[in-house]
């Protein structure tokens, strides 16, 4: 039977719809992987949206308005500052939506009435819950040893680590597939030359530019460490699904993040760091506590429409690759 696709607009307990009779469908990664994911803002600039606001807000719009989705899980807190905007929007248009809400304060006892809610709206029991944790459990595992072979091995390169880690949010719709597909990506690579490159990391919401790894990559660098990628893929073990909830650090402010970026720029021995931000996004921030705190150098990167990276930014990211191997 074809399941129904629920579409959301950020990470969410996606043991949960796989558990249901919906089918998932981050609405990011439909945008960015759309082969022109400018018809996506154009519609939502065409229905009123303005022109200085983040393009990830439009683009999911423009997905939910082009696409047949019409139930969309929207996280309301611990995301975006436009997520309760954009919820009313989605919903004035006629679409079922269905909110879902990470406790600033990682209170458990919220999180865990929220997942509960979040079960009964899609029908879901615990029994069958709990099968398809343990499956979904072998794909983290896989996903963790994706994560390992970029910065441990050094066979995985930072682009390939970024799609792996960034499609764990739905594991492309079905986490039986993507399981198989994970063994034959680490099949495939096991035997490949060690690469070469200085260590950087990349901190910060998944890029809108297209090409930055690749780049990064052409100028010497080895990106060894995606944040927020990472926790969409939850490698660490978790035992059960409201701890892992709650281990994950992305929606619950930045002193939290600043935990595992600092345990993991130890650990991948990483010597600089490139934080993008995406323009109009309230987390462009954060630049400023992050610089800061972390004692190795940062260098800030703007993006705002899919698209690839300009000559200038092509030219400051030269430059701090540079001073760093100068280091
Ligand atoms: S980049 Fe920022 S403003 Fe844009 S969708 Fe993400 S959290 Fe919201």
């Amino acid at each position: 039977m074809n399941k129904k696709v629920i579409g959301f607009t950020t990470t969410i307990p996606v043991e949960v719809i796989f558990a249901s009779e919906y089918r998932p469908c981050d609405l990011n990664n439909v945008f960015i992987t759309d082969s022109n994911p400018l018809r996506y803002i154009e519609r939502a600039e065409r229905d009123g949206f303005p022109k200085s606001m983040c393009n990830w807000v439009k683009g999911i719009y423009g997905v939910v308005m082009e696409s047949q989705i019409d139930t969309v899980i929207s996280v309301i807190e611990g995301d975006c500052s436009n997520a309760l905007a954009l919820l009313e929007i989605l919903r004035y248009k006629g679409i079922r939506v269905i909110p879902f809400a990470y406790p600033y304060d990682r209170d458990r006892k919220i999180l865990k009435k929220e997942i509960r809610k979040l079960m009964d709206e899609l029908s879901v029991d615990v029994g069958r819950l709990a099968e398809v944790e343990k499956e979904i459990k072998l794909v983290r595992t896989n996903l963790g040893l994706i994560d390992r072979m970029t910065w441990h091995d050094k066979v995985v390169t930072g682009h390939e680590n970024h799609i792996w880690l960034v499609c764990a949010s739905d594991m492309l719709g079905d986490y039986k597939n993507y399981k198989s597909m994970t063994e034959e990506f680490i099949k495939g690579v096991r035997s490949r030359k060690k690469i070469k490159g200085l260590n950087i990391g990349y901190i910060g919401v998944p890029p809108i530019l297209l090409d930055l790894y690749e780049f990064c990559e052409s100028i010497g660098a080895h990106v060894v460490y995606n944040e927020t990628q990472r926790q969409y893929a939850f490698p660490q073990s978790s035992k059960n699904i409201v701890k892992r909830y709650l281990d994950y650090t992305y929606p619950y402010g930045i002193f939290h993040r600043l935990e595992d970026i600092k345990k993991e720029i130890e650990r991948r021995s990483i010597k600089g760091l490139v934080h993008y931000v995406q323009a109009f996004c309230h987390r462009v921030l954060d630049d400023v506590i992050l610089r800061d705190v972390l004692d190795i150098p940062v260098i800030t990167i703007e993006g705002d429409i899919p698209k690839k990276i300009d000559a200038r930014t092509k030219l400051r990211l030269e430059a701090f690759i540079e001073m760093l191997e100068s280091r």
